[in-house]
């Protein structure tokens, strides 16, 4: 459920037409909707309503500020991977302690900023990193709070680029070393011990890989009080899928069920880490088309869009449903298409063999699902500069991160002196 629909025969962003913001900001722009944010998060919260749960949003899949605040006045935390997210989250209003770090290559300095503001927990993903974490806790004389990120070895059975929960992927310490490993960090100076953290992968349309994971840290919580360790926090990610085809993911309900009954009366706070589910679908991608082109076996539908700004097609193999501001009528039909990008690549394609009603140079498309892992995957690839983003609110909008001038762009590249 989102908040873009037709009316009046033109697509809108709650109470506002994209095609009135286009004229105002120009193309391609993203647009989130307030109203959609504010519904996915309160819809994820309320699967663990009663329960003692911390939803804390991952910030990679939308990182912008604006974003990250409206999710903050909900009550939201946040799932941070850099020093410049923390940042951001700090920035946004999230308190530091609902703020977890993850991600596999975490630098002494951005243990340090993380110490400093006191977040809630590190998600320690090796032997390596908790050492180093220890040595820079003990020179600030903190008390670094940790979970490790284990590795269940589950399939996940989402796209292998976003698949992070086999044993052959980088993320997550070994199941078989976690018992010893926990040993050893428990000795450790400046660090203290207080869960275990699981995320099996991204886009998951399929409660039983949650379930056999879950099942696993439940035992492996167990496990580690009957070794000694005080176990407070359970933090079991993010990954549950939205809808981009069609194929219906498990609502968070039956997701917040599958956690709870693994869970069950274990006694710790639970977090998780949802991105795609809040940002996703409160977020469209506005392009204008420029040329139809007819090839010698195709239409193409170029865009001034292209892969540096949405690039999940590309990289993942995305499927982005597209729709015509204008509404469609069911008389023009429908016509084959492929939608592609002006960049030089073959890869810089949206869609192939598409139906879209007919289209024609100076109309404006919208991609759906646009708002997770789209303007903070984008590029200035073929100095194209970044795209805006828009934040629809209601009868309102604002532009939370202006199109840069392509003079700031180049100014960003320097001259050696003897050129
Ligand atoms: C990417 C990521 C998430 C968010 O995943 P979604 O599929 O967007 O919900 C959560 N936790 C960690 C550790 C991640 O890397």
């Amino acid at each position: 459920m989102d908040h873009f629909n037709y009316q009046n025969g033109e697509l809108y962003a709650e109470n506002l037409p994209l095609a009135e913001i286009a004229k105002e900001v120009g193309t391609p722009f993203y647009c989130y909707s307030t109203a959609t944010l504010e519904r996915h998060f309160n819809v994820f919260s309320k699967a663990f309503d009663g329960a003692n749960a911390l939803v804390c949003y991952a910030v990679k899949a939308n990182s912008n500020l604006a974003v990250i605040k409206t999710l903050a006045k909900l009550g939201a935390g946040a799932d941070v991977v850099s020093e410049g997210e923390l940042r951001r989250a700090l920035e946004a209003g999230i308190p530091a302690n609902k703020i977890v770090f993850s991600g596999v290559g975490k630098k002494p300095h951005e243990m340090e900023l993380a110490l400093n503001a006191g977040i809630l927990q590190f998600n320690v993903e090796s032997e390596p990193e908790v050492r180093v974490l220890s040595e820079v806790a003990t020179r600030l004389g903190k008390v670094a709070p940790i979970a490790f990120r284990v590795n269940p070895d589950v399939d996940a059975k989402t796209h292998a680029k976003i698949s992070t929960g086999k044993a052959e992927n980088k993320f997550g310490v070994p199941w078989q070393d976690v018992s010893r490993i926990y040993g050893e960090a428990a000795t450790l100076p400046g660090i203290k011990i207080q869960g275990v953290d699981v995320h099996i992968g991204s886009q998951l349309t399929d409660l039983d890989p949650f379930n056999n994971a879950f099942m696993r840290v439940r035992e492996l919580v167990d496990q580690l009080r009957k070794e000694g360790h005080e176990i407070t926090q359970v933090d079991l990610g993010g990954g549950l899928g939205i809808p981009y085809d069609g194929t219906i993911p498990p609502a968070p309900e039956n997701y917040g069920q599958v956690a709870l009954q693994a869970m069950g009366n274990l006694g710790v706070q639970l977090i998780f880490e949802p991105g795609r589910l809040i940002v996703g679908n409160a977020g469209v991608l506005v392009s204008e088309v420029i040329y139809v082109k007819q090839g010698a076996e195709r239409k193409f539908v170029i865009l001034d869009a292209a892969m540096n700004d949405l690039i999940r097609p590309a990289m993942y193999d995305g499927y982005h449903h597209i729709d015509t501001i204008r509404q469609p009528n069911e008389a023009d039909g429908t016509e084959m298409v492929d939608v592609v990008g002006p960049v030089c690549e073959t890869g810089d394609t949206f869609a192939k063999g598409r139906e879209l009603p007919p289209v024609s140079a100076g109309d404006l498309v919208a991609f759906r699902s646009a708002g997770a892992y789209g303007a903070v995957m984008a590029s200035t690839y073929n100095t194209r500069p970044l795209v805006p983003e828009v934040l629809v609110n209601g009868d309102d909008f604002a532009v939370i991160r202006e199109r840069p001038a392509l003079e700031e762009l180049l100014k960003q590249d320097k001259l050696p002196e003897w050129l």
